[in-house]
Formats: C-alpha cells, sequence, structure tokens
C-alpha cells in the first residue's frame, strides 16, 4: 500500500518504520525541519512499563487540588482555559472511577510491556546506540511518603514489574551522588526500567527507515483531513491534494484539528511540561540512571555527558508563554539531590513541550472508522514508553494481521462510547 504519516515525532517515525519493514511505500509529512522537534524533543526519557499509569485515577481530583495550591506544585491551570480544556477536564473527571481507571490501566501496561521489548528488538537488531541508563530509583523523601506509595506497589506487583522496597543506605549505594543533605527515607527501585533519548532514538530509526526506503518531507504543513477525499493531503498554504491508500495520522496535538472535517472528535488537549538540560560538570556527582522524585513528580535522567530534569503538567496557557515558576521546580529537584552536578552558568536548554493528552488515558490506535484514515495519538505522558509498540500494532492492523497482544480499549470505540 502507498501509505502517508502526517506528524514525525517518535510516534510517526517509529510508525514509518513499522509499516516499511512489513513492505508498504511510506512517506512521512513533517511540518517542522527535522524529525522529533515537537513533544518528542526533550522529554525526560523514562522507560518504566509499570509506572505507565492513567492521570485520571481515584483520589487524584484531590492531589491536583493540592498540588494547585502548592507553589511547587506538579499540576497548575494557566489562563486562559479554553473551553475544549474545560470539556476535558470534565471528562477526565468521569474517567477518575476505579472501573474505569483499571481498565485504562490495565491496556496502558499490556502496551507499555509490549514496547518495551520491541524497542530493544528494534534497538539489537538495527544495532542503535543512543543515550541510556539502565534502572529507576524512585525516591521517598519522609515516611509518610513510604506509607502513600503503597498502593502504587501493589500496582507494579500485579503487572508484574521487578521492583524493591530499599532503605536510604541502599538507594545511596545505588545513586552514589545522591546528596547526603537532602533527607531521604528510602525508595523504590526498579532496576529492568531505563532512561534513554528519545530524540536520538527517532532520528537514528528515522535514518533506518530511510535506508529502507521511507520517505520524509519535511517543512510541510498538512491540512486538515477532507471528507471528500480522506485518504489524501495537501498543505496548509494550497496544493494539489496527493491520493493515498491510507492517511496515518500522528500528529501529537495537532491530530484533532486535522481530524475534524472528517467529523471525529477527538478530545485531545496539550498538557505542558517542561525539563533543562545541562553537561555534567563533574560525574562523579551526576546520576547513574533515573530517578524519580515522587513529591515533586520530577525525573533527574542521565544522558549521556548531560543531566535532564523535567516534571510539571499545565492545562491551559499555550507553548511560547513560560512560566519561570515551572522551571524553578526543575533547579530545586536538583540542587536537592545532585548539587555540582552540572554546570549551570551557561549552556542549559530549557523547554516547553505539549503532552498530547486524552483525558483517560490510553492513546487511540487503530482504524478512525473513515476508510483509510488511521490513527496513532494521545499518547500524553508516556509517548516514548509506548512508541514501538503503539507502531507495532498499528501497522499489523493496516497489514490485516493480528497484533501480539489484546487491543482491547485502544481504538477510537472507547472515546465514542461516553
Ligand atoms: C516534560 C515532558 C516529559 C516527558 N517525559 C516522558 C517520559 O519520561 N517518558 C515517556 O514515555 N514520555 C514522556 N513524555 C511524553 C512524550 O514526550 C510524548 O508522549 C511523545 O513525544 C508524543 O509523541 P508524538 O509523536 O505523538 O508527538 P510529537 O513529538 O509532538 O510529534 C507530532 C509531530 O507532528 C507534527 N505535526 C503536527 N501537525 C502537523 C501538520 N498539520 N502537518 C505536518 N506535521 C504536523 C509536529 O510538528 C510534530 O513533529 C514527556 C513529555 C513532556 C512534555
Amino acid at each position: 500500500m502507498k501509505i502517508a504519516i502526517v506528524g514525525a515525532g517518535i510516534i510517526g517515525v517509529t510508525t514509518a518504520w513499522e509499516l516499511a519493514s512489513d513492505g508498504h511505500e511510506v512517506m512521512v509529512f513533517e511540518r517542522r525541519g527535522a524529525a522529533a522537534e515537537e513533544a518528542s524533543f526533550a522529554n525526560a526519557g523514562v522507560v518504566a512499563p509499570g509506572y505507565v499509569t492513567p492521570w485520571a485515577s481515584p483520589g487524584m481530583r484531590a492531589k491536583v487540588l493540592r498540588s494547585l495550591l502548592s507553589s511547587h506544585g506538579a499540576v497548575k491551570l494557566r489562563w486562559p482555559l479554553s473551553g475544549r480544556d474545560v470539556g476535558w477536564i470534565s471528562q477526565w473527571q468521569r474517567a477518575c472511577k476505579l472501573e474505569t481507571y483499571l481498565a485504562n490501566r490495565s491496556r496502558l501496561q499490556r502496551l507499555a510491556f509490549y514496547s518495551r521489548s520491541r524497542l530493544h528488538e528494534i534497538s539489537e537488531a538495527r544495532e542503535l546506540s543512543y543515550e541510556r541508563g539502565q534502572g529507576l530509583l524512585v525516591l521517598l523523601r519522609n515516611h509518610r511518603e513510604r506509607k502513600l506509595a503503597q498502593p502504587g506497589l501493589d500496582v507494579l506487583r500485579a503487572a508484574g514489574s521487578t521492583f524493591r522496597e530499599v532503605d536510604a543506605d541502599e538507594a545511596r549505594t545505588i545513586e552514589p551522588a545522591l546528596a547526603a543533605s537532602t533527607r531521604l527515607a528510602g525508595a523504590v527501585y526498579l532496576p529492568d526500567d531505563e532512561v534513554a533519548n528519545c530524540r536520538q532514538f527517532a532520528l537514528l530509526l528515522k535514518r533506518e527507515a530511510e535506508a529502507i526506503g521511507v520517505q520524509f518531507h519535511f517543512g510541510c504543513d498538512i491540512a486538515p483531513l477532507q471528507r471528500s477525499a480522506p485518504s489524501s493531503i495537501t498543505l496548509a498554504a494550497g496544493s494539489p491534494a496527493i491520493a493515498f491508500d491510507a492517511v496515518v495520522v500522528c500528529a501529537g496535538v495537532d491530530s484533532a484539528r486535522l481530524l475534524q472535517p472528517l467529523g471525529l472528535r477527538i478530545p485531545l488537549a496539550p498538557v505542558y511540561g517542561h525539563s533543562i538540560s545541562a553537561q555534567i560538570r563533574e560525574p562523579l556527582n551526576a546520576p547513574r540512571s533515573a530517578i524519580m522524585d515522587e513529591r515533586y513528580k520530577v525525573a533527574i535522567s542521565r544522558l549521556g555527558q548531560r543531566v535532564r530534569v523535567a516534571g510539571s503538567a499545565e492545562l491551559g496557557g499555550s507553548l511560547d508563554k513560560v512560566h519561570p515558576a515551572a522551571f524553578r521546580t526543575l533547579y530545586k529537584v536538583l540542587q536537592d539531590w545532585f548539587p555540582g552536578a552540572v554546570t549551570l552558568q551557561n549552556g542549559v536548554q530549557q523547554w516547553k513541550g505539549a503532552r498530547p493528552m486524552l483525558p483517560d488515558g490510553p492513546p487511540i490506535i487503530g482504524s478512525s472508522g473513515i476508510r483509510g484514515v488511521w490513527l496513532n495519538l494521545g499518547h500524553g505522558s508516556s509517548g516514548w514508553a509506548l512508541s514501538c509498540g503503539s507502531a507495532r500494532v498499528l501497522a499489523d492492523q493496516i497489514s490485516g494481521r493480528s497484533a501480539e497482544i489484546d487491543l482491547e480499549g485502544l481504538g477510537i470505540e472507547r472515546l465514542l462510547r461516553h
């Protein structure tokens, strides 16, 4: 089949790779000048399938309210809030019901575990070498946090994650540079989880995809799809339509706008996050792999010669309006745990990105219900961790093959049921 993909983030690139591996003729259209320039650019890089759970969960409403009131809280509402954001919040609240949460959690985790093994298969088969670190350490600052972590450990157990609770001394053995002056009650160590550079992987896989025939077209802003010819694409600036056998929409937060003329109302909202990346000054003072500060929901990742600190969840506002408070929290958490690890005087990359979030958690992967239009979107806070598996199961569906995992609840029907 001749297939167009809109979007060259991590989801578009992995989808292109899988479809071309199946023998399809694939063209990728991307409005930016390179792959992985938007949400996939500077994320935390954490691949931890047991921690891939919906943000819509019982008890989350109270946590969000507390966070809104705290200066270093991870969740913030920004002005202006659009009608779409308000609608998204009410759908999110409905999805916090226990049974909805449990169903979405198992859908996400099934996909996340599969995705991690697919990531490893591709990396080994293609001998891809990118910045990565083995193991995730979730830090619990006091005994209350240790207690509050227990339900999360039940989730990890149920998911079959390998983990162990460690005391502060063992945590400091695993990550010897953790500052002694910051109080640590204990940690959860997940040795099989990892951190890896999403953008670097996307660029390497793009090259592999090109080698098997995928054509990437950059600087192509694609117009919303049209009812009269849904699997044809045109440029937003105007151009003759190019017809394909299939179009796959992998356009991150912009996907909803592209699909709207087809009558598809996808409740996607941008939930903004931030990261800073800085050069390591003294490797002995830097993390070895990935750390998650459970109190501030901030990840600290070692990516080669840099440390990346990422977190925050802002609904409302816009991508280009930056609130310095979000970065202050990242610097604070870095300073708490790894003072002196990086050079902060110059060359720090500060980044704000938009997670393409659906209100209930899992992405939408599969047919749109409209002939020739396929979806791989809405991966929210875990698009890197879910990318390779999502791409494989979408390619299986397009080729009419059964996927290796149960796809129940990952299709668009889930949202239409509401
Ligand atoms: C602070 C932060 C930390 C994160 N940490 C993690 C983490 O640790 N682990 C994890 O798994 N995930 C993490 N994520 C989430 C992850 O980054 C996203 O889920 C993922 O990057 C989404 O990939 P995507 O390809 O769907 O979107 P994008 O990377 O945004 O790609 C979509 C692409 O489509 C293009 N596009 C859009 N519209 C058009 C159009 N009309 N025409 C042509 N091209 C178009 C865009 O330019 C873009 O390149 C984090 C996100 C943030 C913000």
